[in-house]
């Protein structure tokens, strides 16, 4: 294979530069990815599902043109609000977030994500957090304040503001000229902490450096900032340069903002080739989030007796970088036009052909394409329609495509037709042998009440559900 000629192929929409590059790796042998996880402090709503399913397609997509990739991505188990919501709960932090990480790992097995080559806790990783803030403050970029915590000195990292495309100096500066909170808006553009000292509020969550990991740290009992956490483990487990970096559009400012600042800080190497960012899910105009509790969930999702893949096929209808409204009647509709897709390919039979050459090319410039799944969707649609493509080479292309897409086409079986229906059509199949057309009218009425179509096709009675 030519690797030159496949790795031009794709095209990212690159946050860094605003623009859509040409894609190749750092390394020809391996594409590092590594996508900010979940904090596990709640049950993650579908709206941050947008952020997964996309690292999903692009993980799939690097895949399918021949890349191999390593991929991690993070659990954050210990912030401001898994200490908030595991006290509230009177449980450990431990037995708090593990609940909610088996949550997120049932989810995404629903949604049929590939898990990441590797998850990578926080509280599973303190040293290197520590280690790296020792480097920041050996280069002069951090500096520990009156209660003991460690802040990043933003006035001296000069690159501070590039991904976010921050104006540093027309930002106020607020009374205390730090913020010590994980969760600080865009309008308060300060020294964000890298290591919190211990207080009250804390209980038994805390680290201690100097006597956990060696002695001569300025690092006092206390725990790390939520974003020294990202850079920490993403260098852990990839190393100093990273080819990917993926995360909702929110996370650009602060969180990777600082995540650039602290790694490229420390090596003094730049941190991330692309930056990718998914746009958000919206409701009624608003971003789906927490906080204005306008959520979904999985579980509400599935209690409605909606597949999870329908969620994920509504996704792949619009391209990720643009907002998404979400409506129930929507991903309704959604699910009856997977249901048809299904039924469909159940209907090409059982054998699989070759893989088309042609719809293969395309679905590959398609997606390549800054990952166009609205425009990979619709050449689903054109080949399942194609004439001149037979049954068997249909299912072998729609298998080639589903290595990216994910719905799962492989496993769908047909539905299971009762016994009562298969007898009525029993009946009309010797009722139409005997010309007796009145006789065959009323029993595909029964048939139809019973929740079935029948369709005359030349070979013979095909049956579906309603
Ligand atoms: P969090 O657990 O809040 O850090 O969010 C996990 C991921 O979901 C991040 O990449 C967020 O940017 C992303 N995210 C959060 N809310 C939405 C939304 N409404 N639509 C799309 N992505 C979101
Ligand atoms: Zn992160």
């Amino acid at each position: 294979m030519n690797s030159n000629k496949m790795q031009k192929a794709i095209q990212l929409y690159n946050t860094l530069s605003r623009e859509k590059e040409d894609f190749s790796p750092i390394d020809p042998k391996e594409v590092r990815i590594y996508t900010c996880g979940p904090t596990v402090y709640d049950y993650t709503h579908i709206g941050n599902y947008r952020a997964y399913v996309f690292a999903d397609v692009l993980k799939r997509m690097l895949e399918y043109n021949g890349l191999k990739v390593n991929h991690v991505m993070n659990l954050t188990d210990v912030d401001d609000k898994t200490i908030r919501n595991s006290q509230k709960e009177g449980k450990t932090l431990k037995e708090f977030t593990e609940f909610y990480t088996e949550k997120f790992f049932e989810d995404i097995k629903s949604l049929n994500i590939v898990p990441p080559t590797k998850f990578t806790k926080a509280t599973d990783n303190i040293e290197a957090m520590v280690e790296l803030i020792k480097k920041l403050l050996k280069n002069n970029l951090a500096y520990k304040s009156a209660d003991g915590s460690i802040y990043f000195d933003i006035k001296k990292f000069k690159n501070y503001g590039r991904l976010s495309d921050l104006d540093l100096e027309a930002q106020k500066e607020n009374a205390s000229g730090r913020i010590k909170s994980d969760e600080y808006d865009k309008d308060n553009v300060q020294d964000f902490a890298l290591w919190k000292a211990w207080d009250q509020k804390d209980g038994d969550v805390f680290w201690d450096p100097s006597t956990s990991f060696g002695a001569s740290t300025k690092l006092g009992k206390g725990r790390p900032g939520w974003h020294i956490e990202c850079s920490a483990m993403s260098m852990k487990f990839l190393g100093e340069q990273l080819d990917i970096h993926t995360g909702g559009v929110d996370l650009i400012f602060p969180h990777h903002e600082n995540e650039i600042a602290q790694s490229e800080g420390a090596t003094g190497k730049q941190f991330v080739k692309y930056w990718l960012h998914n746009e958000w899910v919206l409701v009624d105009s608003k971003k789906m989030a927490k906080s204005l509790n306008n959520f979904y969930t999985l579980r509400d999702l599935i209690n409605k007796g909606i597949n999870p893949l329908a969620y994920r096929f509504w996704l792949l209808m619009a391209h990720y970088r643009t907002r998404i409204n979400f409506v129930l009647g929507a991903l309704e509709g959604a699910e009856t036009a997977l249901k048809r897709l299904y039924g469909l390919y159940i209907g090409l039979g059982g054998d699989i052909g070759k893989i088309d050459k042609e719809y293969q090319k395309k679905f590959k410039e398609r997606i390549g394409d800054d990952l166009d799944t609205p425009r990979a969707l619709s050449l689903l649609w054109d080949l399942i329609k194609d004439p001149d493509v037979s049954a068997t080479d249909k299912k072998a292309t729609i298998l080639d495509f589903d290595k990216v897409l994910g719905l799962d086409f492989e496993n769908i079986k047909e539905e299971e037709i009762p016994e009562e229906v298969k007898k009525l059509v029993e009946e009309r199949e010797e009722a139409r042998r005997n010309q007796d057309f009145k006789k065959s009218d009323v029993l595909r009425d029964e048939i139809n009440t019973l929740g079935y179509g029948v369709k005359d096709t030349p070979d013979g009675q095909k049956i579906s559900k309603n």
